[in-house]
Parts: structure tokens; sequence; C-alpha cells
């Protein structure tokens, strides 16, 4: 550890100073320190974030003649390993502004309890910020998501949807209200995400995507794409796998059938994509494959639309948004890379109800 740090205990941790032992908590862990000759103790007494590694010794040594240097060291290292501590001369200002250090301060913290005493938890609310996303559709799912991409402070985003805002969506759709009915979509999403974040840069575009060139036009150089588009029902998956395989763009993916949520995240040339997923099930499962191929020959544009119960629908954008999270930052492994998550309404408990791998003979994956 360099002696120029300035070691402190990260906000996200409490810490307890008992008689001979120290206690730590962390996420829901405890962590139980005995303290014999009293050194945690000593060291947590003076970690204030401005006495720096070289400071922390001297300091320590003065006062407890009876420990060492490199029993210091050691006692610095072991808090780090279990990151439990930052360094305190690593500040925001050459990452982000003041207003996006407030604004953020809790992602940041929260970033910060995965970090290591070298790695910097501002670089995470960068890079969320720098994150260019096409979000398509803005309906249930699309509402709830664009909020809380402006909220994780995602800056970049295209946002796309065709419909007018009708009474029957306000059980979920929330950025709309009763004034808003009759309106496109995207002028009181406008509208209300302006209120919320007056500097966005969201672009909000009216377009009815009819094929994989629209598909592809919308998400051209992007760094991922969310679709929560539901029209045309199977169609907007085939459009959404082919463009971004043949652009090279992630993609995650989300519905709500009616007693489930499903989701999966595609990365081209990583994981399979869902035409790899068809051709898994071609060669395996005859029937599933015949109402697939019954699937993408019926109009279902004339059926009723399908029900939606807006906790589910939060549930969802939460777990989709939360796998962009982990993929955006690397701070976890998504669960959805390559499979098909299912959320069964009884249980709320997301489960792998898919995976598959990519397929030699996939028209999109095998020419890349
Ligand atoms: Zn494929």
């Amino acid at each position: 550890m360099k002696n120029s740090l300035r070691p402190l205990v990260k906000p996200s941790i409490d810490q307890y100073i008992f008689e001979k032992m120290v206690c730590f908590r962390a996420g829901g862990k405890i962590i139980e320190v005995d303290d014999e000759n009293e050194l945690v103790t000593s060291l947590l007494k003076k970690m204030n974030g401005k006495n720096t590694v070289e400071d922390l010794v001297s300091k320590v040594l003065a006062e407890n003649s009876s420990t060492s240097q490199e029993e210091i060291f050691n006692v610095l290292n072991d808090m780090d390993e279990i990151k439990l501590i930052e360094d305190a001369n690593i500040t925001y200002q050459e990452t982000l502004t003041e207003y996006d250090a407030v604004r953020w301060s809790r992602n940041i913290n929260f970033f910060g309890a995965f970090c290591k005493i070298n790695d910097n938890k501002y670089d995470y609310q960068k890079r969320l910020q720098e994150t260019k996303v096409t979000l398509l559709g803005l309906g249930g799912l699309g509402t709830h998501i664009i909020y809380d991409l402006v909220a994780l402070g995602v800056k970049d985003i295209v946002a796309v949807d065709f419909d007018k805002v009708e009474l029957s969506n306000l059980n979920r759709q929330i950025l709309y209200s009763e004034s808003d009915i009759g309106k496109n979509k995207v002028v009181a999403a406008k509208e209300r995400i302006e209120q919320f974040y007056k500097e966005h840069k969201v672009r909000f575009i009216e377009k009815k995507i009819s094929s994989t060139e629209d598909v592809k036009e919308l998400i051209r150089d992007r760094d991922i794409v969310i679709c929560v588009a539901d029209k045309p029902t199977m169609f907007i998956q085939k459009w959404l796998n082919e463009a971004c395989v043949q652009e090279n763009v992630p993609y995650i993916h989300g519905g709500i059938d009616v007693q489930r949520a499903i989701f999966c995240t595609v990365i081209p040339g990583v994981t399979g994509c869902t035409e790899c997923w068809t051709k898994t099930v071609q060669d395996n499962d005859d029937f599933t494959y015949k109402l697939i191929e019954k699937d993408l020959s019926t109009d279902f544009s004339s059926l009723t639309p399908a029900p939606a119960i807006v906790t589910f629908v939060s549930v969802l954008a939460g777990n989709m948004l939360t796998d962009f999270l982990k993929l955006r930052t690397g701070i976890a492994t998504p669960i959805s890379l390559g499979k098909l998550i299912e959320i069964p309404f009884d249980t709320m408990q997301p489960n792998m109800a898919e995976e598959w791998e990519k397929h030699e003979d996939c028209p999109l994956c095998s020419a890349k």
C-alpha cells in the first residue's frame, strides 16, 4: 500500500469499537475482528481522511510500541482486501462536475462499496453518464426505464415510440398524467423528463418501427439498446435481433407475459442471439419450433391489449436495468447474459427459463 494514500472507512460501512474487539457491518454482513493489542482501534481512530499511510504508521507506532510497521501494513491490506476502506485523495473534481457529484452522490457511494482502495468510484458514475442508450418503447416498461435511466445519470438517450397516451395507460405508464391523454407519448414523456432533469440529453423520436432497417437507423453507434416495444408482437424481436447483431450493439429485451416477466441480454459475438436460440429449438424441440413459426405468421394486432399490473412492471424494469448497470459498470455479472430470465408473479424469484449458446448455423452469428 502506497505511503501517500489517505485510507478512510467507506461511508457505506458502519464501524463499532468495543474493548479489544472491533466490528464492521457491510451490506448486511458482520465482520468481527479480535483486537487484543488495540492496533485496529488505534488505526481506526486516526483514519480521518487527512492522515496518509505514512502518518498512520508513525502515529500508531508512537502510541503503541508493541506493534510493528509490517503489522500495521498487514491490517491495512486486510481491510482493503475485504473492501472496507477507500482513498480520501480520490475526489470528484477530475471526473465529475460539482452538480453531478452531489446529485449522484448516493450512486457514487454505492459504487464505492465495490471498490478497492486504488479504484475510483467516480469513474463508475462517469461511465454511466457517457453511455449511449437507445430505448425502444415508452409504454409501461419504457416509462419506468427512461425515468430510472435518467435517475441513474445516463444522459445520452434516444427514446422511440409512436403511440398516443390513452386513459387505460395510466394504470402503469408512470410518466403520463390525465392532462396528457391524446398527446403523443414522446411529447408527454419529454415534458415530464424535462421537469425531472433540465439538462437531460434525451432525443425523443416519434416513429413506428416496421423493419430491421428502421431499428438499425436508431441503434447505429449506440452502446446498448433496451427494447420494451411490444408491437408488432413477434416481429419486433426478430428485427431487434437482426439489427443489433449486424450493427454489433448489445441489447436487453423484456416484456410481461401475463403472470410472468421475461428478459434476456444478447451481446453480439459473445452470447448466442435469438436466432441461435430458434436454431437450437429447431434441432431439439419440433413442437416449440412449430409454435414459433406459427407465431411469426400470425397477426396479433387485433387481440385485446395484454393485461399488465404496475407492481410487476416496475419489478421487471428494475431487473432489466440492474443488468444494464452491471453490464456498463462491470461491478457484477448480469444474470441474463445469453439467457432468458423469467420472474413468475407468485414468487417474484428470477430464474433461468432458457439458456443457449451461439449456433454454428445461425444465419446472423455464423456470418460474423
Ligand atoms: Zn445467432
